[in-house]
């Protein structure tokens, strides 16, 4: 590793970075709206919010040279102690591996963890977020309990884990009542049960008390409609709306358990959820990859929210999403990290987007309104993820949150970037070996004031 790689922040600063007081920050480069710009100062308040964005003639406190500040990308599905797996589950009979057989090793995993082996799988997955440069995860919460199977002891073991390593938390409470549709759990789902609506809501609650203020918020997910009988699900969603927060579900992933809703509710998931639910931004359906593309349009004429998770999806042999329709339904796209295999942002888009190329044989399937599949992408990456998590963030904006991810412009793998292609040097041909730091919140990681050489 050379120097320039050893100092993450090699600053000239003219003033001492405070916590407690506000800082001005310059980078060579800064992402403001949909393209990098120089000479751009941002303040951000003691409070962790960005107070101002462009020319302001002031000294830095923070000036990041030789490096581009983006804003810290989003990861609004995962599921942090399936970061347990990676490297398991890995082995077949042949044509034997199913996306059933690999979950019977995840509760495998599940049943196995007592607090300490749980806390640490989901600070180790949380650390390589922060590395990847992802700022925000939403934690799709459903593994509640400790081996009592009683008293949600796990689910502050998430919020601490969160604060521990600094990363922005959304904590997606999650609900699962049943192993299938009209089935008792079975041995390996016990510890995810949450009983009833009314206990589940008091949890809830008094989760709500535990938050860190300025870095962790709530929502809620019902697992999905095999773990959830459809009228708790309709009950659930009208009450999580009502409280203001994001809702969650999973949604299509696997064909047989379109099969089983169909035989006992006589319609698809996706079918359900439109005909029960009034879909609109707080809800965000996860995967949906096998959802029919008509249904995929009226979901997104709501302008719900669609996570695809690709690295996992593609890891579990779920099937090809109809990306294309999603991203042209109006419905907003995220990403999620979903079982944590591989912890890598620009991985997820590459795969999202190469995955479209070869089933169609042409270039560039998710491109916004000017062509650019980078910028498509990157909102997937962002803004995307802020808009199913319900925050402020995403975007380099007076008013949002001060979540920075920061480029080394020096990095060979970025070599012969220019102000109007480093963006997509990034995403298609880079990941963590070009990230320099993050900020969460006006906090730095790993702080300029230690070097780490
Ligand atoms: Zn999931």
């Amino acid at each position: 590793m050379d120097d320039h790689r050893r100092r993450p922040f090699p600053v000239a600063r003219a003033g001492k970075p405070m916590m407690d007081e506000s800082q001005i920050i310059e980078a060579d480069l800064t992402w403001v709206g949909d393209r990098f710009e120089p000479e751009v100062q941002i303040v951000v308040r003691s409070d962790g919010r960005i107070e101002h964005v462009g020319a302001l003639d002031a000294r830095p406190t923070h000036r990041l040279t030789g490096r581009a500040l983006l804003p810290g990308m989003i990861n609004a599905h995962s599921h942090a102690f399936q970061r347990g797996l990676r490297g398991r589950a890995e082995r077949f009979p042949k044509e034997a591996g199913t996306f059933w057989t690999w979950r019977e090793e995840m509760y495998r995993l599940a049943e196995s963890l007592d607090a300490d082996g749980f806390y640490g799988l989901t600070l180790q997955a949380f650390r390589e977020m922060l590395a990847a440069g992802i700022t925000t995860v939403g934690e799709f919460h459903y593994l509640h309990h400790d081996a009592t199977c009683d008293g949600f002891a796990f689910d502050e073991i998430v919020l601490q884990a969160a604060r521990d390593v600094g990363i922005r938390l959304v904590l997606i409470e999650t609900y699962y009542q049943s192993g299938g549709i009209g089935q008792p759990l079975g041995s390996g789902q016990r510890r995810f049960k949450t009983r009833t609506t009314t206990a589940f809501w008091n949890e809830v609650d008094a989760l709500a008390g535990e938050l860190h203020a300025s870095t962790q918020t709530l929502g809620v997910a019902a697992h999905s409609v095999r773990a959830v009988p459809i009228d708790e699900i309709v009950s659930l969603h009208g009450e999580t709306v009502r409280r203001g927060m994001p809702f969650h579900i999973h949604v299509e992933e696997q064909r047989r358990e379109m099969v089983e809703c169909v035989s006992a509710y006589g319609r698809t998931p996706m079918a359900l959820l439109l005909e029960r639910l009034d879909i609109g931004p707080p809800v965000t359906a996860v995967h949906c990859t096998h959802t029919a593309p008509e249904e995929l349009r009226r979901f997104g004429s709501g302008r719900g929210s669609i996570c695809v998770c690709p690295l996992t999806e593609g890891n579990l042999g779920d099937g090809l999403a109809e990306v294309d329709v999603m991203h042209e339904s109006g419905a907003n796209v995220c990403i999620g990290s979903d079982c944590n295999l591989r912890i890598g942002m620009t991985d997820e888009l590459r795969t999202l987007e190469f995955v479209q190329r070869l089933r169609k044989e042409r270039r560039g399937v998710c491109v916004d309104e000017k062509g650019s599949t980078g910028r498509a992408l990157w909102r997937m990456a962002t803004l995307g993820g802020a808009y199913s998590l319900g925050l402020r963030a995403g975007a380099i904006e007076a008013g949002g949150v001060a979540d920075f991810v920061v480029l080394d412009l020096q990095a060979p793998v970025l070599a012969g970037w220019s102000a109007d292609t480093l963006l997509e040097a990034f995403i298609f041909g880079a990941g963590a070996e070009v990230i320099a730091g993050v900020c969460v919140g006006g906090h730095w990681l790993p702080s300029p004031e230690t070097p780490t050489h």
